[in-house]
Formats: C-alpha cells, structure tokens, sequence
C-alpha cells in the first residue's frame, strides 16, 4: 500500500485525500496463518506538517478466519484506524524531532517519494484482532467425545456438558494409572 508524495513532500501545510486498495499477502497472528478475503481498503489524509508527514484515517478488510470453538470457517470483518508519522530519513534537517513528546519517538522513517504504510496497516489490523475467533459468543463448540459440532445437531454422547479441559485431565490421569 504505497502513496506518492512527491508533491506533498515539497508543500509543508498541504494535505491530500487517498483511497488504497491492495491485497495482502496472509500473516501470523497467535500461531495462526491469517488470510484477507479480498483487498484491504484504507481512506487516508496525509499531511505535510513541515517537519514529517502525517498518515491518518481508515482501514478495512475481511479475514478469512476458524472459530476457536467450533473451527468452522468464517469471515471475520476487520476495521481500524491509522494513524502514523513520517518522517524524510535522506532530509537531516526534517528529522529533528522534539524528544519531550514522546509520540515522536514513533516516527518512522521514509526515503525517496513513496510511502510505504504495509507494515503499519497490517500492524494496526492485528491490534484490533481478537485473542481468539468465534462464530458467535454462544457457539456451543465441538463435543469432546465424539467432535460433533453441537451448533448443527444434538448428539448422544453421555455427560455433553463435561468441560474439554477436564477430559484432558481424566485422560493424564487415565496415563498415570496405567
Ligand atoms: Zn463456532
Ligand atoms: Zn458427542
């Protein structure tokens, strides 16, 4: 997701309106491969502040992810807000930053007349992902006796409400009894 500000970099006070479209390639997240469904959109204001380039605005994009309880696949919609300062690392003069305010030691330094904002709108969409993915806050899961999704039917397994937690317990100790 690359902007050109070959202008903007000459016009300190000046901003201008983008509209990125790009897709992604698929990233970690807590062990797990993520894929996006379809590209990944970002509405942005940047602004020469005369000193750096600020990047602020919008940024979406659906995830193809597995529920934790249940494992079905499902889309999981992704929006979030960017918000990142740039500042010319070729330009010394333009790099003096106050270190009494702490936002500038965020600065993240640019060469040449494009801005690339990849790694800080997929950063930005993994800050707003959940620890864990499920279908619905009341998805009943996977039976732990027979792995039925209990979301789609009953099954006949005794005991359906013993915690998975607990089954893996009874079964170490099934190994300690051996
Ligand atoms: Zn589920
Ligand atoms: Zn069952």
């Amino acid at each position: 997701m690359r902007i050109d500000v070959s202008d903007l970099k000459k016009s300190p006070g000046e901003s201008i309106q983008v509209e990125l479209s790009s897709p992604l390639p698929e990233f970690e997240f807590n062990g797990e491969k993520l894929i996006f469904n379809g590209p990944v959109r970002a509405s942005l204001e940047v602004t020469n502040t005369g000193k750096a380039l600020l990047v602020e605005g919008e940024v979406r994009g659906v995830l193809e992810v597995r529920c934790a309880r249940c494992l079905e696949p499902f889309r999981w919609p992704v929006e979030t807000t960017l918000n990142e300062v740039y500042y010319p690392a070729d330009n010394e003069e333009a790099a003096v930053v106050d270190p009494a305010e702490e936002e500038y030691q965020e600065w993240i330094p640019f060469t040449g007349d494009v801005l690339d904002v990849t790694p800080e709108v997929l950063k930005s969409i993994m800050l707003a992902l959940p620890m864990r993915f499920l279908c619905d806050e009341n998805c009943r899961g996977l039976c732990p006796r027979c792995g039925r999704n209990l979301n789609v039917a009953e099954c006949s397994c005794p005991g359906e409400d013993v915690d998975p937690r607990l089954m893996v317990l009874k079964d170490m100790f099934k190994d300690v009894n051996r």
